[in-house]
């Protein structure tokens, strides 16, 4: 039923780069002749699952949504993938994402744009734009995308489905293709809070192959039912933003209230800096990442009259505009002389924002805030002022920065686009996170 809605709609919504159907059938049919108790020791068996295209599979290519991996084939599956094919999943495809996950809108993939499926003249969202928009769709229950500024929560906002963000170190980032290592997670966007749940459940856990997964991320029972204390930052409702979010987060927030929760004015002071830092400490850490890429190692290979024009035309080849840019930036904030000046400082605020989340949740239980400033703009209208696409990730990029949970549910439409509500909270609070707001969805 999936591969049959995948022909039917995706010619019009292009949210897939790669769709394995022989593969997704075999596995299925494969399934049907499992026992009942094969069935129960695999959660997810039979659920088709898409991944973004920066999830490395041996099966199938990886993109990156860049020209620059030509036909790469990993020798390898990524752990999550691993995880998902052990609980059952029918792994169906790959699907679009901002060239090397850089972006807000999936413009910048070098393979054209997705499109949003409520209204076909604007965006997805970005980076996970792709897999936002095969499952708002209904092409897929589950995807998979990656977040490292909001990539997964503000394309699920965009799209009225639900995205999480695991606290970093949750979900192994082995086979994730780096962009910026210090605040990429993988995450599931999905229709319902209790299947996010459920693919998190089997994604998560501790990775020997992945540095900086987390050992004490051990399962946790899901938490209380409340009634909580829930923080309100008062700098995520000030000015630019769009009065429709407004409007149904602040529907959201006075809900929340009549059950009995209560809300409490909190401050995230250093959150004005969030954006300035982030757009720093990403693309330094992406220069370096991205030096991999140099045209012997990797899929492409431009001609070059020796080693040194070869690097420099297969990059100047393969990458596309923001990509080069990001790198460009990232350079020179690492370069001698401007290190303490940018990037040092810039670490030094994020230190500032995470000390400002764990004041605040010494406090409060959860922070709830409108996951984007906007809803679904149109392709492109921020194309020519990137200033205001970076501005777009306000409210995602300090989850990162922290490393703390976040998640975007979806609060229905307003005039006509769906809106989002994001909810944080404190590390390592993944499970009690999920099971509030499956209990307020
Ligand atoms: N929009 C942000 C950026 O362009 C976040 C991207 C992401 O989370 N991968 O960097």
């Amino acid at each position: 039923a999936h591969l049959e809605r995948i022909q039917a709609v995706d010619g019009s919504v292009r949210a897939f780069l790669y769709v394995d159907a022989d593969g997704a059938r075999e596995t299925a049919r494969a399934q049907d002749r499992w026992t009942p108790k094969e069935r129960q020791e695999h959660p997810l068996s039979g659920v088709p699952v898409a991944l973004k295209d920066n999830i490395v599979t041996r099966t199938m290519p990886t993109t990156a949504g860049s020209k620059i991996l030509g036909r790469f084939i990993s020798p390898y599956d990524a752990t999550v993938v691993d995880k998902l094919h052990a609980a059952g999943a029918i792994v169906i495809g790959k699907t679009n994402l901002d060239e090397f996950a850089m972006g807000s809108s999936t413009e910048h993939s070098a393979f054209g744009s997705t499109f949003n499926p409520w209204d076909l003249t604007r965006v997805p969202g970005g980076s996970s734009g792709g897999s936002a928009a095969a499952v708002a769709a209904r092409m897929v229950p589950v995807a998979l995308g990656s977040d490292t500024g909001g990539s997964i929560r503000q394309p699920a906002s965009y799209t009225g489905v639900v995205g999480f963000k695991p606290t970093y170190g949750r979900v192994s980032r082995y086979g994730l293709i780096a962009f910026a290592s210090s605040l990429d997670q993988i995450g599931p966007m999905t229709r319902s809070v209790g299947d996010a749940r459920r693919v998190f459940e089997a994604i998560q856990g501790y990775d020997r192959q992945d540095s900086t997964s987390l050992q004490s991320g051990a399962w946790a029972p899901e938490g209380t039912s409340g009634p909580w204390r829930i923080g309100i930052p008062k700098e995520y409702f000030g000015e630019g933003l769009d009065p429709v979010v407004r409007q149904l987060v602040e529907a959201h927030l006075e809900g929340l209230a009549q059950q009995g929760h209560q809300l409490v004015e909190i401050s995230l002071p250093h959150s004005v800096y969030a954006i300035a830092a982030y757009y720093l400490i990403a693309p330094a850490e992406a220069s370096s990442n991205l030096s991999r890429y140099d045209g012997v190692r990797y899929g492409m290979r431009a001609s070059g009259h020796d080693l040194l024009s070869m690097y420099e035309t297969t990059r100047d080849e393969g990458f596309g505009d923001e990509v080069k840019r990001r790198v460009l930036l990232g350079t020179h904030a690492l370069s001698a002389g401007y290190y303490d000046q940018y990037y040092l400082t810039a670490q030094k605020v994020r230190t500032r924002i995470r000390e400002d989340f764990e004041r605040a949740f010494s406090i409060v239980d959860y922070i709830v805030t409108p996951t984007t400033p906007d809803r679904a703009f149109r392709l492109g209208e921020k194309s020519d002022d990137l200033i205001r696409m970076y501005l777009g990730d306000i409210y995602t990029v300090t989850a990162n920065l922290a490393g703390i949970p976040g998640i975007s549910i979806p609060l229905g439409l307003g005039e006509g686009l769906p809106v989002g509500v994001q909810w944080l909270a404190p590390t390592l609070a993944d499970e009690a996170l999920l099971g509030a707001v499956r209990a307020v969805e």
